[in-house]
């Protein structure tokens, strides 16, 4: 395999993952009592556990350290959602460095209220990542910081991947993993450490409906942007894959499976009441998937969904709860 037009290797997730050691967990990958395919074993990667909720712990400690090792910045900046925000407010404040999140005006509350926690500075703009970009990088050129990509670049991609990695020693005989696709950070870090060590490991990526740009771009040999959707899974939402992360997906993911915001409903519901787990709505995707695979899917080993995240707005959990998120209008 030439891998040279590639901007990382597993190499590069095999060496994230030593420099991120020290400041974010190994993740419980739990026998889930569910099967999948022919009665194959359904394994929970729980990055919902991870520190700050979520696996962008792990890109934004490996973007910052990545930095610092090549001279470092006086400060970093990012444009997020939420859980990227979070993540690199989070590793800004261990590593000693001044942050600022540009967060949407429609952000989640907790998600906000965290960021703040964390130490950042939270300034909000627009509603689309790219009004947020926009302004985050105009803030960065000011004051001479460095922005944080939330998914398009190598430092945080190889990050992400660090999980893919964790997976395959914790079990061995893994032969399929369904992993959420917002830009495809997450999915092309794990699908880079997995497939350069295993090319039989198939690699399934999961989308709402309502976000399918990483699908219609397959599809389309090309980037297609769909616009602004209204998922509930809102770390789902992106309009379209990244540049560098889009032909790591076109290369090594074997599919895109759809699932409905009731499916994902669904799913979120099953995680709290059967697993335990509290899971957000875009981590659940992969189990909403479950039901979609055939045996040929999923091969002879185990099927892994990977939980990605599990920062939930109290509001949208009270209504699952309650059985209202249920109603025939699914919105946040
Ligand atoms: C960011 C995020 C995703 C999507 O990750 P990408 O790298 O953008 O594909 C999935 N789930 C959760 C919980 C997230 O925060």
């Amino acid at each position: 395999m030439d891998n040279h037009e590639f901007p990382f290797t597993k190499e590069d997730v095999v060496l994230a993952k030593e420099r991120i050691r020290p400041y974010i967990r190994e993740t419980p990958l739990l026998a889930s009592g569910f099967t999948a395919g022919n009665d194959r074993p359904v394994y929970f990667k729980c990055e919902n556990l991870q520190v700050t909720g979520a696996f962008k712990a792990r890109g934004a400690f490996n973007f910052i350290l990545s930095l610092q090792s090549q001279g470092g910045a006086s400060g970093v900046i990012t444009a997020s959602s939420g859980n990227h925000g979070q993540a690199v407010a989070y590793a800004a404040a261990v590593l000693g460095l001044p942050c600022t999140v540009v967060v949407p005006e429609d952000v989640i509350a907790v998600k906000e209220q965290a960021i703040r926690h964390y130490g950042a500075k939270v300034e909000s703009a627009g509603r689309t990542s790219s009004a947020r970009i926009e302004r985050a990088e105009q803030l960065a050129a000011q004051r001479g910081w460095v922005f944080v990509p939330p998914y398009d670049h190598p430092w945080t991609a190889a990050g992400q991947g660090t999980a893919g990695l964790e997976v395959m020693q914790q079990r061995s005989d893994v032969s399929a993993v369904l992993v959420p696709i917002g830009g495809g950070g997450l999915i092309s870090g794990i699908a880079t450490a997995m497939k350069e060590t295993n090319p039989g490991v198939r690699v399934i990526g999961v989308e709402p409906e309502l976000a399918n740009d990483t699908y219609l771009s397959l599809q389309a040999g090309k980037v297609v942007d769909i616009g602004a959707n209204h998922t509930i899974a809102d770390g789902l939402r992106t309009s379209h894959p990244g540049h560098y992360t889009f032909p790591i997906v076109q290369r090594y993911v074997d599919e895109v499976i759809l699932v409905s915001e009731q499916d994902i409903l669904q799913a979120a519901r099953d995680l709290l009441f059967n697993s335990k787990l509290l899971v957000e709505p875009s981590g659940a995707v992969p189990v909403a998937a479950l039901a979609k695979l055939s045996p040929q899917k999923v091969g002879t080993g185990s099927v892994v969904c990977l939980l990605s995240g599990g920062n939930t707005d109290p509001g949208w959990l009270a209504s699952l709860l309650t059985g209202l998120a249920f109603g025939d209008e699914v919105k946040r």
